[in-house]
Protein backbone atom coordinates (compact mmCIF):
# COMPACT_ATOMS: atom_id res chain seq x y z
CA UNK A 1 0.00 0.00 0.00
CA UNK A 2 2.72 2.24 0.38
CA UNK A 3 3.52 3.13 -3.05
CA UNK A 4 0.27 4.70 -3.32
CA UNK A 5 1.47 7.37 -0.63
CA UNK A 6 4.44 8.45 -2.74
CA UNK A 7 4.70 11.56 -3.99
CA UNK A 8 4.11 11.03 -7.45
CA UNK A 9 2.15 7.82 -8.08
CA UNK A 10 1.01 7.05 -11.27
CA UNK A 11 0.35 3.75 -11.81
CA UNK A 12 2.76 0.38 -11.75
CA UNK A 13 3.72 -1.27 -14.26
CA UNK A 14 3.96 -4.36 -14.97
CA UNK A 15 7.57 -5.40 -16.43
CA UNK A 16 8.77 -8.83 -17.39
CA UNK A 17 12.09 -10.66 -16.02
CA UNK A 18 14.38 -8.13 -17.44
CA UNK A 19 12.54 -4.88 -16.38
CA UNK A 20 10.80 -3.94 -19.72
CA UNK A 21 7.41 -2.77 -19.53
CA UNK A 22 4.97 -5.81 -20.72
CA UNK A 23 3.17 -3.27 -22.66
CA UNK A 24 6.32 -2.36 -25.07
CA UNK A 25 7.53 -6.18 -25.00
CA UNK A 26 4.14 -6.60 -26.88
CA UNK A 27 5.35 -3.91 -29.52
CA UNK A 28 8.58 -5.22 -30.00
CA UNK A 29 12.03 -3.55 -29.48
CA UNK A 30 12.54 -0.87 -31.78
CA UNK A 31 8.87 -0.81 -32.67
CA UNK A 32 7.42 1.16 -30.58
CA UNK A 33 4.41 3.21 -32.08
CA UNK A 34 4.45 6.88 -31.77
CA UNK A 35 1.16 7.23 -29.70
CA UNK A 36 3.44 5.26 -26.95
CA UNK A 37 6.17 7.43 -26.97
CA UNK A 38 6.50 11.25 -25.26
CA UNK A 39 8.71 13.83 -26.29
CA UNK A 40 11.25 15.28 -24.21
CA UNK A 41 10.64 19.27 -23.26
CA UNK A 42 10.95 20.91 -26.47
CA UNK A 43 13.84 18.52 -27.87
CA UNK A 44 13.20 16.21 -30.77
CA UNK A 45 14.20 13.37 -28.51
CA UNK A 46 11.47 11.12 -27.94
CA UNK A 47 11.31 7.82 -24.72
CA UNK A 48 8.97 5.94 -23.57
CA UNK A 49 6.11 8.35 -22.69
CA UNK A 50 6.79 7.91 -18.62
CA UNK A 51 10.82 8.36 -19.27
CA UNK A 52 10.12 11.22 -21.43
CA UNK A 53 8.23 12.81 -18.62
CA UNK A 54 10.54 11.99 -15.73
CA UNK A 55 13.37 12.93 -18.00
CA UNK A 56 12.08 16.55 -19.10
CA UNK A 57 11.16 16.82 -15.19
CA UNK A 58 14.92 15.52 -14.21
CA UNK A 59 16.30 18.32 -16.68
CA UNK A 60 14.16 21.14 -15.53
CA UNK A 61 15.54 20.54 -12.12
CA UNK A 62 18.83 20.07 -12.84
CA UNK A 63 18.65 23.61 -14.51
CA UNK A 64 16.79 24.73 -11.64
CA UNK A 65 20.38 23.63 -9.91
CA UNK A 66 22.33 25.55 -12.69
CA UNK A 67 23.36 22.65 -13.84
CA UNK A 68 22.91 21.60 -18.00
CA UNK A 69 22.04 17.96 -19.23
CA UNK A 70 22.03 17.44 -22.92
CA UNK A 71 20.65 14.45 -25.08
CA UNK A 72 22.36 13.15 -28.04
CA UNK A 73 20.13 10.10 -27.97
CA UNK A 74 17.02 8.75 -26.96
CA UNK A 75 14.70 5.96 -28.75
CA UNK A 76 16.23 4.05 -31.54
CA UNK A 77 14.02 2.58 -33.94
CA UNK A 78 15.16 -0.76 -35.11
CA UNK A 79 16.36 0.31 -38.45
CA UNK A 80 18.52 2.95 -36.65
CA UNK A 81 20.22 0.36 -34.02
CA UNK A 82 20.52 -2.18 -37.30
CA UNK A 83 22.95 1.06 -38.64
CA UNK A 84 24.34 2.02 -35.49
CA UNK A 85 25.81 -1.53 -34.95
CA UNK A 86 27.33 -1.75 -38.47
CA UNK A 87 28.63 2.29 -37.98
CA UNK A 88 30.13 0.86 -34.27
CA UNK A 89 30.52 -2.00 -33.90
CA UNK A 90 28.66 -4.59 -31.24
CA UNK A 91 29.41 -5.07 -27.53
CA UNK A 92 30.32 -8.76 -28.30
CA UNK A 93 32.78 -7.78 -30.70
CA UNK A 94 34.62 -5.00 -28.58
CA UNK A 95 32.24 -2.22 -30.01
CA UNK A 96 29.66 0.43 -28.88
CA UNK A 97 26.52 -0.98 -29.94
CA UNK A 98 24.02 -3.41 -28.18
CA UNK A 99 23.04 -6.39 -30.99
CA UNK A 100 19.54 -5.25 -33.07
CA UNK A 101 16.41 -5.93 -31.21
CA UNK A 102 18.14 -5.44 -27.58
CA UNK A 103 19.17 -2.41 -27.07
CA UNK A 104 17.31 -0.25 -24.38
CA UNK A 105 16.76 2.55 -26.87
CA UNK A 106 14.98 0.18 -28.70
CA UNK A 107 12.43 0.21 -26.00
CA UNK A 108 12.43 4.09 -25.43
CA UNK A 109 13.99 3.39 -21.91
CA UNK A 110 17.44 4.64 -22.46
CA UNK A 111 19.10 7.93 -23.07
CA UNK A 112 22.36 8.76 -24.01
CA UNK A 113 23.20 12.39 -22.25
CA UNK A 114 25.55 15.04 -23.25
CA UNK A 115 26.94 16.05 -19.24
CA UNK A 116 29.68 18.15 -18.26
CA UNK A 117 31.64 16.95 -15.20
CA UNK A 118 29.43 19.12 -13.25
CA UNK A 119 26.16 17.13 -14.42
CA UNK A 120 27.42 13.82 -14.22
CA UNK A 121 27.68 14.35 -10.36
CA UNK A 122 24.65 15.63 -10.37
CA UNK A 123 23.24 12.96 -11.96
CA UNK A 124 24.80 10.41 -9.86
CA UNK A 125 23.44 11.78 -6.67
CA UNK A 126 19.77 12.72 -8.13
CA UNK A 127 18.99 10.59 -11.17
CA UNK A 128 17.42 7.97 -9.20
CA UNK A 129 14.70 9.54 -7.96
CA UNK A 130 13.54 10.20 -11.29
CA UNK A 131 14.11 6.46 -12.10
CA UNK A 132 17.39 6.91 -13.96
CA UNK A 133 20.19 4.64 -13.13
CA UNK A 134 23.78 4.52 -15.19
CA UNK A 135 24.17 1.09 -16.42
CA UNK A 136 26.84 0.46 -18.77
CA UNK A 137 29.68 0.50 -16.56
CA UNK A 138 32.34 2.11 -19.66
CA UNK A 139 29.57 4.99 -20.82
CA UNK A 140 28.63 7.12 -18.28
CA UNK A 141 26.27 9.28 -20.84
CA UNK A 142 23.99 6.20 -21.00
CA UNK A 143 21.48 5.84 -18.54
CA UNK A 144 18.50 3.97 -18.30
CA UNK A 145 14.96 4.43 -16.74
CA UNK A 146 13.84 2.17 -14.51
CA UNK A 147 9.98 2.08 -14.16
CA UNK A 148 8.42 1.92 -10.31
CA UNK A 149 11.12 3.40 -9.04
ZN1 LIG B 1 22.93 4.55 -24.80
Amino acid sequence: MAAQNTPDAGRTYKLNAKGIPEDLVAYGNGKIPANALGQVGGTRHKLWAPAAQKLTQMIADAQQDGVKIGITDSYRPYEEQVDLARRKGLYSQGGLAAKPGTSEHGWGMATDLDLNPEALAWMRKNADRYGFVENVKRESWHWAFRPNT
